[in-house]
């Protein structure tokens, strides 16, 4: 029995400065805020969520920002690098775009059939954008200065860092239903389902890569799509078969969540694809007004003025 996961849902990061960190995503990259929302387990702090249009699973990158927090070191055991997918054609225009605006980044890198444009964000979480000749359906969400056809259409990947491949590829492949796509060096890409962007998982076991450290900057958690909770519930027997600690169905609101840590030291999560963030205001609004699951209603006015001011 394999679960039954369609690639990459959402992928949770940890940052810093909550204002610099809303200009990079909506101003910079030109994603869709679409949900703000509160850290469940720590109400002070907020739950950003950026992504396409509606936010849908495979686009959104979210963050758990705590202002002050020292920097992590991105490293073995996390996930190292998430990546984004861009037409083949948008490269010159992000070279430049991210030049001009003083973003950090790094030499162009050949991988598999893609270019890859290697940058940091302002609490140096590495990200990618994929030039990629794949075909990638999913709809641009256009912005002031980001045209459609330069867009960002969701993720092409994740890149887990590693000691040794083997055990983390064991439950890929096994009871989360992953295959062996290819293989160049230290890397290795897995796919599931339909494949293409946005389901990639690429496990990278260069031996110059330290030892990752949690805080600013680095993923708190990558997690992959199941349609309901019907399918959870199957994929947390399957994995708790495979002899994975799995936690109980958690409700998100957004999502119905079930988490474990592969055996490389990075924290998994399977998400519904349903309800989705338009459960609790309208699509067109999105990321507009403070979202809270139903039990923290009642303490809105305290919450609201525990947390920062976005702008
Ligand atoms: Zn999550």
């Amino acid at each position: 029995m394999k679960a039954n996961l369609f690639g990459l849902h959402h992928i949770t990061a940890i940052s810093s400065d909550v204002r610099r960190n809303m200009q990079f995503y909506t101003q910079v990259l030109g994603l869709r805020f679409v949900k703000k929302s509160v850290n469940q387990d720590d109400t002070g702090t907020y739950h950003l969520y950026y992504g396409n249009y509606t936010g849908a699973p495979g686009t959104a990158l979210t963050f758990f920002p705590w202002a002050g927090l020292p920097r992590g070191r991105p490293g073995k055991g996390q996930s190292y690098a998430t990546a984004f997918s861009m037409p083949s054609t948008s490269l010159a225009f992000w070279q430049a775009r991210l030049a001009r605006l003083n973003v950090t980044t790094f030499s162009l890198e050949s991988r598999f059939n893609d270019q890859v444009l290697p940058f940091l964000d302002h609490d140096g979480l590495r990200l990618e954008l994929i030039a990629t000749a794949e075909s990638d359906s999913r709809p641009p969400t256009p912005s002031v200065e980001i045209p459609a056809e330069h867009a960002i259409r969701g993720f092409h990947s994740t890149t887990l860092a590693l000691h040794e491949a083997a055990p983390t590829a064991t439950v890929l492949t096994g009871p989360m239903g992953y295959r062996l796509l290819s293989e160049s060096g230290y890397r290795t890409r897995y796919t599931v389902g339909d494949g293409g962007p946005g389901t990639y998982v690429d496990l990278l076991t260069d031996p110059a890569l330290p030892r990752g450290l949690s805080g600013a900057g680095t993923i708190h958690h990558v997690a992959f799509r199941t349609p309901d909770r019907a399918s959870q519930v199957t994929a947390r027997q399957i994995l708790l078969d495979g002899a994975l600690q799995v936690s109980p169905v958690i409700d998100r609101a957004y999502f119905k969540s079930i988490y474990y840590r592969e055996p490389g030291g990075v924290l998994f999560e399977i998400a519904t694809d349903q309800p989705g963030f338009a459960i609790d205001e309208p699509v067109e609004t999105l990321g507009s007004k403070l979202s809270l699951p139903p039990h923290l209603e009642p303490h809105r006015a305290e919450i609201e003025a525990s947390l920062p001011k976005l702008n």
